[in-house]
């Protein structure tokens, strides 16, 4: 059952996008997403398809090869993509938010060696900053780079939860290069580090980053989430995000930044998944029986569908406005931030409530809500916490309210 996402001031090119995306995501994610969820395999054959509808260059620019969109038009895309299943936006995401890091602080030589290709899906990029003993706490990174020689840096440590570590071609990697500077995030550093895809342990030039078998998961299936070990791994000097005189130790607001971006994506996938957790139980609602009438006639589920909807509504206009923003190059850290909170728990509660409204059946794999239910609460954790949202929240509200 399709039910309208009726955005107001789409513009032609945006309405005739998302579309395009959303018969794709009802014709081709939709119906095989369950069979690689259940064997946690990687969707093939839709990522290739991703690549012929160019989505993994839409927000790079025209010149690179890339559509050229803005941030709007892609948390629209990736609404309709999420509303097909989140693990093929986390496909897609990392990827943007290392193009973004390139648009906006690569070198010319960094952004032509990088996103013609980019744009193709020909490679794909991941970033990490996460590592074992650390999410939250950015600027407590311990995997740190060292200047070997004149153009070298050797990078040691070991990084956590990175999606698309596997199969990624260019991982943005935040490590440190300053042990002694206070505060600690200014000693932090953004590398574009280059490995072969798809390879676990990385010979050659790429010696020294090996990629451990992906972390088993309670759902956000068929993208993998990876460890990634460097040990020794070299990394010329130019690979520095920015080059070196710019992005030594630049790091840590660049990547605050492209996080920015990742708020208003992540606020997109929550908008998406509620979307259609509103769409199962709308439909579910209207065939199943009890009492001799549809339970969508009792009163509690008509409840259960208003609330949804609603905060579904709320979700997409915080999504939209954060992005709007962003592209009219405002501040939008608090909008963010906003919209990251709001849409991940939007999804959250929508996904319980469809799963409530299938009763016994929502528990059974045979039913679409039982992978909602699964892919739902990584939004609640990824590109921050929404306790790391409200720290952020409060502490902009007072900045900007200063007595
Ligand atoms: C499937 C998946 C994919 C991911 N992909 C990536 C990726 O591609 N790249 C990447 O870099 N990272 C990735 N992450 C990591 C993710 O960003 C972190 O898990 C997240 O930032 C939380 O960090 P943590 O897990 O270390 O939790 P912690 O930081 O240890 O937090 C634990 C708990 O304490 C709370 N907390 C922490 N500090 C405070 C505070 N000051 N005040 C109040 N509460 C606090 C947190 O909200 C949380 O509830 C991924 C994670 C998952 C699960």
């Amino acid at each position: 059952m399709a039910v309208t996402t009726p955005y107001t001031e789409r513009t032609d090119e945006q309405r005739a996008i998302c579309e395009m995306v959303r018969q794709f995501a009802d014709e081709q994610i939709i119906p095989s997403a369950e069979h690689y969820d259940h064997e946690d395999s990687f969707p093939e054959p839709i990522v290739e398809q991703m690549k012929e509808l160019g989505l993994f260059g839409v927000t790079i620019p025209e010149e690179y090869g890339g559509m050229g969109l803005d941030l709007t038009t892609y948390a629209m895309i990736v609404e309709e993509l999420s509303r097909g299943w989140i693990s093929i936006s986390g496909i897609v995401n990392t990827h943007f938010i290392g193009g973004y890091l390139l648009m906006k602080f690569g070198t010319d030589e960094q952004k032509q060696r990088y996103l013609p290709r980019m744009a193709t899906g020909e490679i794909r990029a991941a970033f990490s900053l996460s590592e074992p003993e650390l999410g939250s706490d950015v600027a407590a990174i311990k995997t740190a780079a060292k200047r070997v020689d004149n153009e070298t840096y050797e990078i040691n440590g070991t990084k956590m939860w990175v999606t698309n570590g596997l199969r990624a071609a260019l991982v943005f990697v935040l490590v440190r290069t300053d042990p002694s500077v206070e505060p600690k995030h200014r000693g932090l550093t953004c590398f574009i580090a280059e490995k072969e895809p798809g390879v676990s342990e990385n010979t050659g030039q790429y010696a020294g980053v090996n990629v451990p078998p992906q972390i088993k998961k309670m759902g956000y299936k068929g993208v993998e989430s990876t460890e990634l070990v460097f040990d020794g791994y070299r990394c010329p000097a130019e690979n520095i995000l920015g080059g070196e005189d710019t992005g030594l130790n630049k790091g840590f607001p660049q990547m605050m930044d492209a996080l920015e971006v990742g708020r208003v994506n992540v606020a997109a996938r929550g908008v998406g998944i509620a979307q259609r957790a509103l769409e199962l139980a709308l439909k579910y609602s209207q065939e199943r029986k009890t009492f001799g009438k549809r339970i969508a006639q009792h009163q509690a589920i008509q409840f259960k569908l208003a609330d949804m909807a609603t905060q579904i509504e709320a979700a997409r206009l915080l999504t939209l406005r954060a992005a709007r923003l962003k592209d009219a190059g405002e501040r939008s850290d608090l909008e963010a931030g906003m919209a990251k909170l709001f849409a991940s728990e939007a999804g959250r509660f929508c996904v319980e409530e469809a799963f409530r409204i299938h009763g016994g059946y929502g528990y059974s794999k045979e039913y679409e809500i039982e992978r909602l239910y699964r892919d739902a609460p990584l939004l609640l954790i990824g590109e921050g916490t929404s306790e790391i949202q409200r720290m952020l929240i409060g502490r902009k509200l007072l900045e900007r309210n200063k007595l």
